[in-house]
């Protein structure tokens, strides 16, 4: 179906006046804007907020989180989730992220980085995508309607996967793999003159992951009265990870915990390209990491080539003491039982953070920390 946009767009928000644009890589602090990499260097780029003492937090959800959120004029969701302590194994709590009104992680995703769109006066996008990330905004376009168009691009052999699909969202379905049909997008956004969301880069996007971290933080003190030793997250581009170090470093400046979470990722084991260069030390996704058609169980995590972002991902594991884990689909399959067996609903992707507690759990013996449950659906 065709799209036809109105230039209508909700006009009132504004880029917070607290949240500053600073490099992830040389420190430069810029305003916030639209463009998503460095001036300077052209690092990515996350949220600073200087005055961060002076926020307050109140009521549920995420905009519970406003203080530490990059838009003003804006009420955020106040969907949250919860975080569900598991009996087969000590010390291990689930964060229940397939609760949320999309069943993925994703929802907090697109709940801030469509209304800064709307901030930054775009009211069309084009988006690739396996799955979850297209689906969170084709759930604001409905949620909006009229205010939010998106093309989504996606490969014939994950179509099965868009959901939400409304008289806003223009379906482009390709031939090609997942890294071919990016540049597809990409190409279709030059020729239209539209934007495209950013990806791994658009920092709004991890604005919005952020909260699944400051909110399991204040759960799991709330729960047991001292900091987490460790948070366990699955990985495609790992976005989410850059995301959880933002919320470290703002929960432990607001003094809700003592110490920095140790991140530990894991991928599935057929597609670990992450796994394979950190195995062998390399600060670089080398061509041989690179799966150019990935397969395996857990869908939402089947990014074969993940160059931009792994060098992001693994600094923040090395230097929170984390590690990169791999795991089966032996694995996958049992912890996606164990998990149903204590009512989580997990996705394959989700279920590998479970079988990757379950793999160190030596290693993790008297410590406490969390898994992410991203989703619940395959
Ligand atoms: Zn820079």
């Amino acid at each position: 179906m065709a799209v036809t946009p109105t230039g209508k767009f909700l006009k009132d928000i504004q880029f917070g006046l607290h949240g500053v644009f600073k490099c992830l890589n040389c420190s430069q602090e810029t305003p916030q804007a639209m463009t998503f990499q460095c001036p300077s260097c052209s690092g990515a780029i996350e949220l600073s907020y200087p005055n961060i003492s002076n926020a307050e937090f109140t009521g549920t959800g995420m905009n519970r989180y406003k203080d530490l959120l990059p838009l003003g004029n804006y009420i955020y969701p106040d969907a949250h989730s919860t975080l569900q302590k598991l009996v087969d194994l000590p010390g291990v709590f689930a964060k229940n992220d397939g609760d949320l009104p999309t069943g993925n992680t994703k929802f907090r995703q697109a709940s801030i980085a469509a209304p800064a769109f709307w901030a930054g006066g775009i009211n069309e996008i084009v988006v690739a995508s396996t799955g979850n990330s297209s689906n969170s905004y084709c759930y604001e376009a409905q949620l909006h309607p009229g205010h939010l168009w998106v093309h989504v691009f996606v490969p014939k052999t994950h179509q099965g996967r868009i959901r939400f699909l409304n008289p806003y969202v223009d379906l482009h379905v390709t031939d090609s793999d997942f890294m071919e049909t990016g540049n597809t997008a990409k190409a279709y956004a030059k020729r239209h003159n539209l934007s495209t969301d950013g990806g791994f880069y658009n920092p709004y996007r991890r604005e919005g992951l952020k909260t699944a971290y400051l909110e399991a933080i204040e759960q799991f003190v709330a729960q047991n009265g001292s900091s987490p030793d460790y948070f366990i997250q699955a990985i495609s581009s790992g976005m989410g990870v850059i995301a959880a170090h933002s919320a470290f470093r703002q929960a432990l400046q607001l003094g809700w915990i003592d110490r920095i979470p140790a991140m530990i990722v894991v991928q599935q084991e057929t597609c670990a390209p992450m796994v394979k260069a950190d195995r062998d030390n390399r600060p670089a996704i080398s061509e041989n990491d690179i799966e150019r058609n990935p397969e395996g169980l857990a869908a939402a995590i089947l990014r074969g080539n993940p160059t931009v972002s792994y060098p992001y991902v693994r600094k923040v594991v090395k230097t929170t003491g984390g590690r990169f884990v791999s795991v089966s689909a032996d694995e996958l399959r049992a912890s996606k039982a164990t998990l149903a067996d204590q009512k989580i609903r997990a996705c394959f992707a989700a279920a590998a953070t479970h079988s990757a507690a379950y793999q160190l759990r030596e290693e993790l013996k008297g410590k406490s920390g969390v898994i992410m449950i991203t989703g619940s659906k395959d």
